[in-house]
């Protein structure tokens, strides 16, 4: 049996009660050593197996779980953050499929969750976006030309771009030519939810400014949209006169 647990954006107790019970239990682990929190093995049972993802391929991953199967070994796969976000996981259960290996997903907690709490955030705010838009910039993986940061800038809604600390200055270019405003409010949130978390608070003209002063090279979440702004529109459900299925509207 493998476990796909969401390792958490990185506080050693974000992780879920779920995963950590997983990561006591598993007879191997194999954990995403590039952006997982090293503190987490501490939940791991101390005659588990460990092994670094980071220096290892898809097809050494699949070896290892393999020869765990063999020997009626329980599997955890470590992913960083909730692995439904750029975990490349689809990969894994699909050749686990195929292998007829039993598996199944714990989520964990996102590092765009981690970034909100960092901010004091929502995401979702009335009369500002009610509509979250999570993405990243091409790398290695190339953007279908209709997701490009320029396409999606246009609907100015609330934008978290993973991965791309690495082209900022590519990044708030786009931003711009897609429209969105210079002044417009952005935030760089560096190693959310750890100890050695750093927030920055900017706008979308001085983006890779501030990632440059900062030194922010990696392990970073963009933030754009008027959310970071301090206009909005008070929700409907908490307002005295509007009537919801369990609270009746005040005359
Ligand atoms: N599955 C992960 C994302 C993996 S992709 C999740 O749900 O968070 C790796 C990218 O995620 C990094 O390049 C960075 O952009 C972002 N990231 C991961 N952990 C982070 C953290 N604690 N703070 C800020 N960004 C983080």
């Amino acid at each position: 049996m493998v476990h796909f647990v969401g390792a958490g954006s990185g506080a050693v107790d974000l992780i879920t009660v779920r995963g950590a019970r997983l990561l006591g239990e598993a007879d191997v682990i194999i954990y995403a050593g590039s952006l997982v929190n090293p503190g987490l093995l501490a939940y791991a049972n101390k005659d588990a197996e460990l092994y670094n993802s980071a220096t290892m391929t898809l097809e050494e991953v699949m070896a290892i779980i393999r020869a765990a199967e063999a020997e009626g070994k329980t599997t955890v796969r470590l992913h960083t953050g909730d692995s439904s976000i750029y975990g490349a996981v689809r990969e894994q259960f699909d050749l686990l499929e195929a292998a007829g290996i039993a598996y199944d997903v714990c989520p964990g907690v996102s590092s765009f969750c981690g970034a909100a709490a960092a901010l004091k955030a929502e995401y979702t705010l009335p009369g500002v976006s009610q509509t979250v838009i999570i993405s990243r910039m091409a790398g290695k993986t190339q953007m279908p030309e209709r997701e490009s940061i320029r396409a999606l800038a246009g609907h100015n809604a609330t934008m978290i771009l993973f991965l791309s600390m690495g082209v900022i200055g590519k990044l708030q270019a786009e931003l711009l030519a897609g429209g969105v405003a210079q002044d417009t409010p952005a935030a760089i949130v560096y190693k959310a939810t750890w100890p050695d978390e750093q927030v920055y608070r900017c706008t979308v003209g001085t983006l890779a400014e501030t990632a440059q002063q900062n030194g922010i090279t990696r392990l970073a979440l963009v933030l754009v949209g008027g959310f970071l702004g301090h206009s909005y529109s008070r929700s409907r459900l908490y307002s005295p006169d509007f009537s919801t299925a369990f609270r009746g509207a005040e005359p």
